[in-house]
């Protein structure tokens, strides 16, 4: 068929992990650098995989070795490592892509020059109470403080509510390089996959994303009682986005849709994404096909990331016990419709995300009533 490529993953957790599930769906091996029995390795078996962190150059020099194409699960690896392998072996999407994003900051510099609309931000150099006062003045209360660099999952948020809250704030970022944004009062949250190929930049539908505690909680696709021109300006804002980046795969775009209506750039990922896991059970192609695909240069017909059916995603959380993530799938068994997938992290920890489930139905309506009983569950165990 075609030249049994390898492709290397930096990164083994649940994203790379469904990422394994389909390049063996193709027979492509994948091998992952990570420590030994990450998720993702557990569900491949052979002698390509590498021990190690992405964030040791040794590692990925060695991961080189064994494959035709690099990419990565997170962003929040060696790029310096990453630019010295992309002489010998090619990078998906590109190192200097993966480098720009990872820093939130230069991110957000860089997509400016662009004309992407985003939240109005300062930087802090110094990091003391008195420059962040300042910025206070200028950007008004609450601002959300936010680390540039290593941020997931609302870990590296901080909401600033009056000059008081200033001192708990650098406290709780300390030591990490810092930025501040102008409060963005969205009255929803939307995402696009983007997926850029050799030649084109394509996308799945518009979804509307729930973060519970700066964390994703749901995702509905398609996002509700949205317009079809605030849908079709989304879709217009991930695609410009993503294009001003080189480099072919998937990638994550997070909007806020502010009260006039109006869409901003909350953040963009060089990868696979949460808010995309829908697209496993809603799409014929899911986002982690594509990105195997776009990386490949293997084709991928537009109609294959259609919606299907209306789907929601609920995350599956570390809650108030160790086991709240078993009861919860427990409970989903018992839903029909439910796709259920756990990640095989381990123990779990209040946040930590141990798997996902996705409910499709005929009808949003349906699909709404269908996994309620489990939303409610879920909540309940809120740790
Ligand atoms: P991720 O896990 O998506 O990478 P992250 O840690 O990088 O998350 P952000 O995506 O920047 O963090 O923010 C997480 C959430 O916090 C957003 O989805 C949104 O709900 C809220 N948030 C972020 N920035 C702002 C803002 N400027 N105004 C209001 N809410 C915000
Ligand atoms: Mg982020
Ligand atoms: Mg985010």
């Amino acid at each position: 068929m075609w030249n049994s490529p390898k492709v290397g993953i930096l990164g083994g957790g649940q994203l790379g992990r469904m990422l394994v599930e389909s390049a063996n769906r193709l027979n492509i091996q994948a091998n992952v650098l990570d420590v030994d029995n990450s998720p993702a390795k557990q569900i491949s078996s052979h002698d390509g995989h590498v021990t190690g962190s992405f964030k040791e150059p040794d590692a990925v020099r060695k991961l080189a070795e064994t494959c035709d194409v690099i990419t990565a699960e997170i962003e929040h690896v060696d790029t310096y490592a990453l630019e010295e392998v992309a002489s010998k072996v090619r990078v998906e999407p590109s190192w200097q892509a993966i480098r720009t994003i990872q820093n939130k900051f230069n991110q957000k510099e860089h997509l400016r020059k662009y004309g992407i609309p985003m939240a109005d931000h300062r930087e802090l150099v110094n990091n003391t109470p008195e420059e962040l006062a300042q910025i206070g003045e200028q950007l008004g209360y609450p601002m959300m403080l936010k680390s540039k660099t290593m941020a997931y999952d609302g870990r590296g948020n901080f909401r600033v509510n009056s000059k008081e809250d200033i001192p708990a704030a650098l406290e709780a970022l300390k030591d990490r390089p810092l930025y501040s944004e102008k409060w963005a009062y969205f009255k929803m949250e939307l995402a696009v996959m983007v997926i850029k190929t050799k030649d084109d930049v394509l996308s799945y539908p518009t979804v509307e994303t729930v973060q519970e505690d700066s964390i994703c909680k749901l995702v509905y696709a398609p996002a509700r009682n949205v317009s079809d021109a605030i849908n079709q300006q989304a879709q217009a804002l991930a695609r410009k986005a993503v294009a001003a980046f080189e480099g072919k795969g998937a990638f994550g775009v997070e909007m806020f849709l502010l009260e006039d209506n109006s869409l901003m750039l909350c953040e963009l990922a060089s990868r696979i994404h949460n808010s995309g896991h829908w697209t496993i059970e809603g799409c014929a192609l899911s986002q982690f096909d594509s990105h195997i695909r776009a990386i490949l240069d293997l084709p991928i017909p537009p109609k294959s990331l259609e919606l299907l059916q209306p789907s929601i995603m609920l995350n599956i959380i570390g809650g108030a016990t160790p086991d709240s993530h078993l009861q919860a799938t427990q409970a989903a068994l018992s839903i029909p419709n439910a796709s259920i997938h756990l990640y095989s992290k381990g123990a779990a920890k209040p946040g930590r995300k141990m798997g996902h489930v996705t409910v499709t139905g005929a009808t949003m309506h349906e699909a709404e009533t269908l996994i309620q009983p489990l939303v409610d569950v879920v909540d309940t165990m809120r740790a």
